[in-house]
């Protein structure tokens, strides 16, 4: 399993990408900075994207995919639980602001959307995807997603602390997370359901206590602004828990 990371950051600039995860070139999890990083050949491959939630740093290129896959007089599926269904149809591609792509072209739409279950386990171009619930201001899944020759990721999407329950449903080999901002913000962040360093570490512990091991731990959703402190509060974290850490940025591979 190949990870690219297409976007870490929770917001866009010319060098900050909004969040975005791209699988074997083909699989993609949270739209942020999907076209913006991506060239037409390399999106002409894309056979599916999965969103995490409703909010707009994780959909926002999803008018713009579907606009390209229009000019092909191609189709993507998306998959999402039922709220981002809603949001996309009433808000977005409403005909109003972007056309109707999961009702047209009549008969062969655009977008193809599958709205999943939290917990069941949906097949999709030959992995294995799990949903399962974070805790986030809006309703919120994660992704374990596992490749046809066993290899296994969970991206959390953004995450609030609370996670014991998420940690019982998976078991994975590499963790995506987020850390949204430095502790000096922690009640903020937490009151929006966001992680800090410190957050991240009592869930990492949490992990390491229910399953008996720590993946692979990524961070990504940083505050442009506040990287240099999140990066240093990181480095701490994985000094006290003894394991190492890494923070994500725009191209980052990552390989299962
Ligand atoms: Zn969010
Ligand atoms: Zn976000």
């Amino acid at each position: 399993m190949n990870i690219q990371l297409l976007g870490v950051h929770s917001c866009e600039s010319q060098n900050t990408k909004l969040t975005s995860l791209l699988i074997d070139d083909i699989l993609v999890v949270d739209a942020g900075g999907l076209t913006s990083s991506l060239s037409f050949p390399a999106q002409q491959k894309i056979k599916a994207i999965l969103l995490t939630h409703q909010h707009y740093d994780h959909i926002k290129d999803v008018p713009a995919i579907a606009f390209n896959f229009a000019m092909w007089n191609a189709a993507i599926d998306i998959y999402s639980i039922l709220p981002v269904y809603e949001t996309l149809t009433t808000h977005l591609l409403n005909g109003k602001l972007y056309p109707k792509f999961l009702e047209q072209p009549q008969g062969n739409p655009t977008i193809k959307f599958t709205i999943i279950e939290p917990y069941q386990i949906e097949r999709i171009e030959g992995y294995n995807v799990l949903a399962v619930k974070v805790n986030h201001s809006v309703p919120t899944v994660g992704y374990q997603i596992t490749s046809p020759d066993g290899k296994v990721v969970f991206y959390t999407g953004d995450t609030g602390p609370g996670l014991a329950d998420c940690w019982e449903r998976i078991a994975p080999q590499l963790l995506i997370i987020e850390a949204s901002a430095p502790d000096r913000f922690k009640e903020f962040y937490e009151s929006r359901g966001h992680l800090t360093p410190t957050l991240l570490k009592q869930e990492l512990s949490s992990f390491q206590k229910l399953k008996g091991y720590l993946p692979q731990v990524v961070v990504v959703h940083l505050n442009p602004g506040l990287e240099e402190e999140i990066k240093a509060e990181i480095a701490a974290v994985a000094e006290d828990l003894n394991h190492p850490i890494s923070v994500g940025y725009e191209g980052m591979q990552l390989r299962l």
